[in-house]
């Protein structure tokens, strides 16, 4: 038995779907302890979307570090916060005219989602919050009430009765009108259902199983809020930052969300940094009513200030656009079948396979081909794909086809 085994609590997980001891990483690859490289589609779950140990960030962050700069401040005024904020504003949210004002939270994505219920509560003087079926939104308490999953849910002692769920676009809800529904539900003073504070929404449920909701269902998302004096919730936590294409996932559909919760690619190196958007009306906070020790990781901020610098010079919309093609083609082509279906926008991508479990076969299948790449969805029946953004064609391509032949195997085995 190893230390991790010996010492490390049951509720590891990851280390037993990838079972490796890793030790370095650059760019699209990881290796273990003995120099065994891996190709990584899974990213950090989301984190790393500039890639592995990315040279530009590394750089800033080793100048920082040699010249002495302070590294935990708390939320106290530092000159690496200000020029995260000063490129942030300009070249992220005036750019987009979008009117954020900078919430820093403890470290985590689910940090700024719970800032972001206790705030629409706070300003709406409402208590109910929807969410929507598929959703995932972390692992505190409020996250845990407004996500879907019952392994999430089963042991949430906290309060889950604030919340409904509404039907995401997907599955047999596909032509559902879960904006109508809502409609009527709001509309009638018996339906049982009160006005909500907020509704919290992702626009590709990620954890989900990769499920894009439709650009007009996310417009009229907006349109209904608004007719009710409801907060719109974006949470972007896992496909903000460039990962479907634009910096922020909503762009697509020009609706302006009323808080927008960011983290995982925010620093792009793996440092934990999360924060809220957020409206300046709705900006109603008491100093230090919400806070946290880790909400000034100046590290971060100096990553995530040359992150948006390093993707403002490769281009990154346009990257991302061309890469998306070559994946959309080769998983169209060569992997979707009458039993497999293939969806995704920007560099996120899932395989859904009919049968049970099978998902996590492909899965265990690709780490012996020496790729890396999780499940998501109902029953973990989704393949989800998220390469850094910065993978080139070459290694986009050399997943796939580790994909494909790790689906033909097992088809092969089982007869399918
Ligand atoms: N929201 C979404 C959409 C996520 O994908 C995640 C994590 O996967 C979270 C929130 C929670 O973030 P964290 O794990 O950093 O708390």
């Amino acid at each position: 038995m190893d230390i991790f085994q010996r010492s490390e609590s049951e509720v590891r997980y990851y280390c037993r779907r990838f079972p490796a001891v890793f030790d370095k990483a650059s760019g699209s690859y990881i290796f273990d302890e003995k120099g065994k490289g891996y190709l990584d589609f899974f990213s950090g779950a989301g984190a790393l979307n500039y890639g592995h140990n990315n040279p530009y960030l590394i750089n800033a962050l080793t100048e920082y570090l040699a010249s002495g700069g302070i590294l935990h401040a708390l939320d106290m005024s530092t000159r690496a916060k200000r020029e995260f904020l000063t490129s942030f504003k300009e070249k992220i949210l005036d750019k987009r005219s979008l009117p954020y004002k900078v919430m820093f939270c403890a470290p985590t994505g689910t940090n700024a989602v719970e800032a972001a219920l206790k705030l629409a509560k706070k300003a709406t003087g409402r208590q109910g919050i929807v969410a929507f079926s598929g959703s995932f939104h972390g692992m505190t308490a409020g996250s845990m009430a407004v996500t879907s999953g019952r392994a999430v849910r089963k042991d949430n002692v906290g309060n889950l009765s604030d919340v409904t769920f509404m039907p995401y676009p997907y599955g047999f809800n596909e032509n559902f009108d879960t904006i109508e529904y809502m409609k009527r539900v709001f509309s009638d003073d018996h339906s049982g259902v009160d006005i909500p504070a907020a509704i919290i929404m992702e626009t590709v449920q990620a954890e989900g199983g990769v499920i894009v909701a439709p650009t007009e269902w996310l417009k009229r998302l907006k349109k209904l809020c608004e007719e009710f004096g409801i907060l719109l919730v974006c949470d972007d936590i896992q496909v903000g930052c460039y990962r479907t294409g634009s910096y922020f996932s909503f762009e697509r559909a020009g609706i302006v969300p009323d808080m927008v919760a960011l983290s995982k690619s925010l620093s792009g190196v793996g440092l934990p940094m999360s924060l809220l958007l957020l409206k300046e009306e709705l900006d109603v906070w008491e100093p230090g009513e919400h806070n946290g020790t880790f909400r000034g990781n100046q590290l971060a901020f100096v990553a995530a200030k040359a992150a948006i610098d390093l993707a403002e010079k490769s281009d990154m919309e346009q990257t991302v656009e061309n890469k998306s093609q070559i994946i959309k083609k080769y998983l169209t082509e060569e992997i979707a079948s009458r039993d497999i279906a293939v969806r995704g926008i920007g560099m996120i991508y899932g395989i859904e396979f009919t049968e049970k479990g099978f998902a996590e076969k492909v899965s265990e299948e690709c780490f012996k081909g020496k790729l890396i790449v999780e499940c998501a969805g109902r029953d973990r029946s989704v393949l989800k794909l998220m390469p850094p953004l910065t993978s080139t064609p070459d290694e986009l391509r050399t997943g796939l086809e580790i994909i494909r032949n790790s689906v033909k195997k097992l088809q092969n085995k089982y007869g399918r």
